[in-house]
């Protein structure tokens, strides 16, 4: 195959592991080598590419500047750890995005923001819009109040979640390692790098042995377990070595690096998901002019609505019926049945009047709908 260069993706997420950003001996941030990669995120925005960066490094971080002891923490010590290396994270990529002209927004999710529909829709809009203001997201977990059932707990799987969600088409995991290998490279001597994964069979994630460095907590099999949220979802995704300076330069110079292969594309993903796996919870009627718009492939507007049944919540999956009760499409309500009751048959610009915020222009975004062949 011919290797992909990141310039063939449009929307990237780069993941940067702790052991990377965290010089343990030194206790500091390696500033150099995030300054090189810096220079690199920035040359991809130039090329108006969507970047977010998904960086481990708060507890870490924090560990050193309160000179915690070595060894494993407590979930309260590193909790606590986290609140204070966030503060610094977050200032040291500010400085080191700024440096190109570039804004930073910091983002800090749990599990959940990830997985319940509404505040899965918010953290989704407000990345969105940072990206179309051409911000840099920097996100991590909400380490300091992410309780052990809303955690991810390692960035890995944080970072596929993040990729799928913003449907970006390529996720970096930029690592102490570069890449898979069929046995643990550190002792077999005759570990053989693999350059590219078409699928993820149980061979494979034997292959994934429980290797990690002290300070990330993700080895390989979360490494393994990303790659299957983001290959499933449409995303391909790369591990490579971050054990360089310019790490993302690198990959296109034919670094050695292992290339998971998506399985479809992110948008066509994303719509079979809305089509085929998401329960109705209520239908919207429309009028013939918004049949019409949506089939021009246009969101659905709250003026083309004129009928709302069931009782559903924000980002809940609806079906969208014509005058005639024919099923036009389905897709996820940027409102609730009691908010798109008050907006139905409104014009836009009244939303805000009429509910007292402002919330989107579109009823239904045209992301978030699938529209069925006539
Ligand atoms: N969220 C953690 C931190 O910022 C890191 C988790 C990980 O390394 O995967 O310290």
């Amino acid at each position: 195959m011919t290797t992909p260069r990141l310039t063939d993706f449009r929307r990237i997420v780069v993941k940067v592991g702790s052991s990377l950003l965290v010089d343990a001996r030194a206790g500091k941030l390696n500033e150099s080598w995030l300054t090189a990669l810096a220079d690199d995120l920035a040359a991809l925005h130039r090329d108006r590419r969507d970047l977010l960066v998904v960086s481990s490094g708060a507890i870490a971080l924090g560990r050193a500047v309160l000179k915690l002891p070595d060894g494993p923490l407590r979930l309260e010590d590193s909790q606590a750890a986290a609140a204070v290396g966030q503060i610094a994270l977050a200032r040291t990529w500010t400085q080191a995005l700024s440096r190109h002209g570039i804004t930073g927004g910091q983002v800090l999710v749990t599990l959940r923001d990830t997985e319940e529909r509404r505040r899965y829709l918010n953290a989704r809009s407000t990345i969105d819009k940072l990206l179309e203001w051409r911000a840099v997201p920097v996100i991590n977990e909400n380490d300091t109040v992410a309780t052990s059932e809303i955690r991810f707990g390692d960035n890995d799987r944080l970072a596929a979640r993040v990729a799928t969600m913003m449907s970006a088409d390529l996720l970096v995991l930029l690592s102490d390692v570069d890449g898979l290998y069929d046995a643990p490279p550190a002792t077999a001597a005759s570990a053989r790098h693999l350059p590219r994964v078409d699928r993820i069979t149980p061979e494979i994630e034997a292959m994934a042995g429980a290797a990690g460095s002290e300070l990330s907590r993700g080895g390989m099999q979360t490494k393994i377990e990303a790659a299957k949220i983001a290959t499933g979802a449409g995303t391909t995704m790369v591990i490579a070595s971050g054990r360089v300076e310019h790490p993302l330069r690198g990959i296109d110079q034919g670094a050695r690096c292992t290339w998971f292969t998506a399985l479809g594309n992110p948008v066509t993903a994303r719509k079979k998901w809305i089509a085929g796996s998401l329960e109705p919870r209520g239908t919207l009627t429309i009028d013939a002019g918004a049949v019409a718009a949506l089939r021009r492939g246009n969101s659905l507007l709250p003026v083309g609505v004129v009928r709302i049944d069931g009782n559903f919540d924000r980002g809940d999956a609806v079906v969208i019926r014509g005058p005639d009760g024919a099923e036009i499409g389905r897709g996820l309500c940027a409102y609730d049945a009691g908010d798109a009751q008050k907006i139905r048959g409104r014009a836009s610009a009244d939303i805000a009047s009429i509910l007292g915020f402002s919330g989107r222009a579109e009823m239904i975004h045209r992301d978030d709908l699938v529209v069925g062949r006539e």
